[in-house]
């Protein structure tokens, strides 16, 4: 045994010189360290389209250097300032669950309220171990659905927090017992979230869906995001391609170019084909994630009577788009409250 160990070592170094000359000269010793590649490798349960746009995000910061990430505004403060302030939130939240649990109840509102002392007057919330790298505003339609309120707001308010948004709720309730208006709504919880905060993305929601899985980011990408693609009453099955109804998202810039949602449509349906229609007009294209994770629970509701002339409003649509949105919106806001987990709009509409 004693005579075979100096042989032993001197195969062990030669094949060793061999391994080290190679990886010299593939240059793999002089590449620099890729925090996005460190972070991917860490987190292989996310899918790829996530990191497609967590790869643009993440390019932006980096290359600026570590802690002294500047934006436009932030470039002429002192660079001892910058130092001290919180680092950016990484790409991927690294507190994700992926699959939830869905729960149909929940606490009463005043139970929820004390379960959550981390939010801000309105249900503000901004990540306190980071800055955020979105600010969203999701906007609910909402009439009559005390409810769907509750549990919305039981399963939301978790899910956002881990996906380190700096977001808050918008509930836009309608007044008065006239015929529904979902797109109206929303239009007008765009317009009276930006006098509150400079948001940058948009999520229009349903009240009765809940997401389930986290790994679904409530964020803006580059192009208007459908994300409610496969629901449980629809057998999680896509019901067609251009479907842009339930929870949808679009940055802010993109919103206003559609001139928001239509204002025609009152009553049950026609008013997110439109909006879908409006997104491709304008140049756009809807994106998704893949549909494990684009799941939702549906909570149980009687079905609204569908508006007869939707399909009329939707053949003609086109002709409206730049006089019948944003532009042209007519309501009134009877009261705003920042309550203890949203921000509560109580708004009376009118037809254009
Ligand atoms: N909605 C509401 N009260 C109503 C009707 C609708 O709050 O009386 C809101 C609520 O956010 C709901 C959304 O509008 O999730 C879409 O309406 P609905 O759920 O009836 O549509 P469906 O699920 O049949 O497409
Ligand atoms: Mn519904």
């Amino acid at each position: 045994m004693t005579v075979c160990r100096p042989k032993l070592w001197k195969y062990l170094s030669i094949t060793l010189s061999f391994v080290l000359a190679a990886q010299l000269l593939s240059g793999a010793f002089s590449r620099k360290f890729d925090p996005l590649a460190y972070v991917m490798s860490v987190h292989q349960r996310i899918p790829w389209k996530i990191w497609n746009e967590s790869l643009q995000a993440s390019s932006e910061t980096y290359q600026m250097g570590n802690g002294a990430e500047t934006s436009a505004q932030e470039g002429t403060q002192d660079s001892s300032l910058l130092s001290k302030e919180k680092p950016l939130c990484p790409p991927v939240p690294p507190y994700l669950a992926g699959r939830l649990t869905i729960n149909r109840t929940a606490p009463s509102l005043e139970e929820l309220e004390r379960t959550h002392p981390e939010l801000e007057p309105g249900g503000r919330y901004r990540p306190a171990e980071c800055r955020a790298r979105h600010r969203v505003a999701i906007v609910i339609p909402y009439r009559d659905r005390a409810q769907h309120l509750s549990v919305f707001l039981f399963h939301m308010h978790p899910v956002l927090q881990r996906q380190q948004l700096d977001y808050d709720i918008y509930i836009i309730e309608q007044a008065g017992s006239g015929k529904f208006n979902r797109a109206m709504l929303m239009n007008v919880g765009a317009l009276e979230s930006l006098k509150q905060y400079p948001y940058d993305c948009f999520i229009f929601h349903d009240i009765d869906l809940l997401p389930e899985d986290d790994r679904n980011l409530y964020t803006c990408p580059e192009q208007p995001r459908h994300m409610s693609i496969a629901v449980d009453t629809l057998n999680y099955k896509l019901p067609y391609e251009n479907i842009f109804g339930g929870v949808s998202a679009l940055t802010v810039d993109q919103f206003k170019q559609v001139n928001g949602f239509s204002n025609s449509f009152w009553g049950w349906g026609g008013e997110d084909d439109d909006m879908s229609h409006r997104v491709r007009y304008y140049g756009f294209f809807l994106s998704r994630y893949p549909a494990h994770i684009g799941r939702y629970t549906m909570l149980s509701h009687n079905k609204d009577a569908p508006n007869p002339e939707r399909f009329d409003k939707l053949y003609n649509g086109e002709k409206r788009f730049k006089t019948d949105g944003i532009n042209s919106i007519k309501y009134k806001v009877l009261d705003i409250q920042l309550r203890r987990l949203f921000t509560w709009v109580h708004v009376e509409l009118y037809p254009s």
